[in-house]
């Protein structure tokens, strides 16, 4: 990507790897590379571009999630219907782990958790150790002591 494959008014074609002009002898008059080893070099960027892309959406999308989750245990709630989450641009897809234990669905993102039926979240809780020295963007989230007391009783209405 980025090289200049072809300038059409010489007729003369680089190749995609190298940029080197490609010779044609009796061969393909198509060819994008300049050599066979090229064309693998070639191909095996373009693979692992592709999947940096890949891990970097899905960790930025975990990240988005994350940050949601926080800003609602920081406005104290650990349950909030699915359509609510949507809208906040919560990406369901994606969490770091997810369990079924009997009919409990549990499921967290990093290092917060929460259960799921299929209209809401709720058990909303982030295990979350301050004492460990990694701060998020916005400074470590803590969560207020009554609510970890609480635990899982918040369950109804927001
Ligand atoms: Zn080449």
């Amino acid at each position: 990507m980025g090289y200049l494959t072809k300038d059409s008014s010489e007729g003369i074609n680089h190749c995609l790897a190298c940029g080197d002009i490609i010779e044609y002898g009796l061969g393909r008059q198509d060819r994008k590379f300049c050599s066979p080893g090229c064309k693998n070099r070639y191909h095996n960027k373009r693979r692992a571009q592709s999947w940096e892309r890949y891990q970097q959406k899905i960790q930025k999308t975990l990240e988005d999630n994350h940050k949601i989750l926080s800003k609602l245990l920081q406005l104290g709630l650990t349950s909030i219907d699915l359509v609510s989450l949507g809208r906040l641009g919560y990406n369901f897809n994606y969490v770091t782990s997810y369990h079924k234990i009997g009919r409990r669905s549990l499921y967290s993102c990093y290092d917060i958790t929460y259960e799921a039926t299929p209209s809401r979240i709720f058990h909303l809780e982030s295990h979350w150790d301050s004492g460990s020295g990694l701060e998020t963007e916005e400074g470590a989230v803590s969560v207020p002591e009554e609510l970890k007391q609480r635990g899982c009783a918040v369950s109804g209405d927001l």
